[in-house]
């Protein structure tokens, strides 16, 4: 099939939108993207056609919405190639994944003196978590670095790595730099020594096609809002022989085997680590968004955001006084930078009032500002529904900017 981006973006109704008296160009993909129709009207069937709570009922409505979810959990083990569906978790999004993995793991694992391993490059959502876990069980957090290109610095691993490491997570695709790391590297290398590594595949799912069992990671995380689903549902891939010796995250209803006041058993994964009322219509939703991408067809995706990507740091590169973050040989569609001195997010609200939507700030990786010695960047995260023609009319906007802010 051809890759159509008229009939793509007719799709996507909110892309006639008009801000300011202008139709807004929307450039903060990696923040949150746009949902096509086809995951507004899965939403919306739901709420006017079932709304059973799913697993609970013996009656029509529970029944249909347990068929549609347990069918998003075969989609999503298909969309990353897990090995089995029992595998697959949903959560609330990336966040509440790496806290699953940081809590139950941890609580399994890792001991006094016990080592984590993340990188420099990481999102807070892949920091912080192993922090408040190692002040917890006094363990300590190891950092492989990145140079100033952005390239994450896998030749350190080995030295970072001892016989206390008990697992390393890292992304696979920055959020500031645009990197896409070689993530199979480092899965390598921890696996000689039986390390497990998670995969936070945030800014990967949605640009690049996954493979769990050829990366041979052992836990893969990601969110629904920005794989164009709705928002509050994520995944968790853990391989079986982890998930299985994890205890669980939350407790409640639907996570047990048998409770009495004598005490609990648990169910077997996935539902394990689901406790509660799953988030079945978001769940649902993100199935239509699975089905959506694959009809247009994930190569043709990814050819498509790396051109745009490709255009779009050519033309901002004829800006003077431009410095990029993150120059790596592997760049995705998230594209970083700073012109002279001039604040990002003076920048940002300059481009707002023009009608473009760029983020501005840390981008919640403060570690990687504190590389650079910069207070934030501004960054355009692409889609493929955005345009060259939307890159054109941005660099022009940005460069008014400029000369007005110099
Ligand atoms: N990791 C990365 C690399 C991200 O970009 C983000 C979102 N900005 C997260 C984790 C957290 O995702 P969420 O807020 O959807 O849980």
């Amino acid at each position: 099939m051809k890759f159509d981006i008229k009939a793509i973006r007719k799709d996507f109704p909110i892309l006639e939108r008009e801000v300011y008296g202008k139709r807004y160009i929307y450039f903060d993909n990696a923040a949150t993207a746009f949902k096509p129709l086809q995951v507004l009207k899965a939403v919306e069937k739901i709420y006017t056609q079932f709304n059973g709570n799913p697993h609970r009922g013996a009656h029509y409505m529970s029944n249909q919405t347990t068929v549609e979810f347990e069918a998003v959990r075969d989609k999503v083990q298909q969309f990353i190639n897990a090995p089995s569906r029992e595998e697959i978790i949903f959560t609330k999004g990336t966040t509440e994944s790496i806290n699953l993995v940081a809590y139950s793991f941890s609580e399994a694992f890792i001991h006094e003196g016990d080592e984590v391993i993340v990188s420099e490059m990481e999102h807070h959502a892949n920091i912080v978590p192993w922090q408040i876990v190692c002040e917890r069980k006094k363990a300590t957090i190891k950092v492989i670095p990145f140079d100033d290109s952005g390239r994450l610095m896998v030749e350190k691993l080995p030295e970072l790595i001892s016989e206390k490491t008990k697992i390393i997570a890292v992304t696979l695709v920055s959020n500031v730099l645009g990197a896409i790391n070689p993530v199979e590297e480092v899965i390598a290398i921890a696996h000689e020594k039986n390390i497990p590594v998670l995969i936070d595949g945030a800014q990967a799912v949605q640009h690049i096609a996954i493979d769990v069992q050829k990366m041979d990671c052992d836990f893969f995380v990601f969110s629904g809002h920005k794989l164009y689903g709705p928002t509050g549902v994520g995944c968790l891939y853990g391989k079986r022989q982890w998930l299985d010796a994890m205890p669980p995250f939350l407790g409640g209803g639907e996570m047990i085997e048998k409770v009495s006041f004598s005490g609990t058993t648990f169910n077997v994964i996935p539902y394990k680590f689901e406790a509660g009322t799953p988030n079945f219509t978001e769940v649902i939703g993100l199935g239509a968004a699975i089905d959506y991408l694959n009809s247009i067809g994930f190569d043709k995706i990814f050819h498509y955001e790396q051109e745009l990507a490709d255009y779009a740091r050519m033309k901002l590169d004829t800006i003077d006084g431009i410095r990029f973050f993150g120059q790596t040989s592997h760049q995705s569609n998230v594209i970083s930078f700073i012109v002279n001195s001039i604040h990002p997010y003076d920048m940002g609200m300059f481009l707002d009032k023009m009608s473009f939507a760029v983020r501005t700030g840390h981008h919640c990786a403060e570690p990687v500002m504190d590389h650079f010695k910069i207070p934030g960047t501004v960054r355009v995260s692409l889609a493929f529904y955005n345009t060259r023609d939307e890159i054109d009319r941005f660099v022009d906007a940005l460069k008014k900017v400029v000369a007005m802010l110099s």
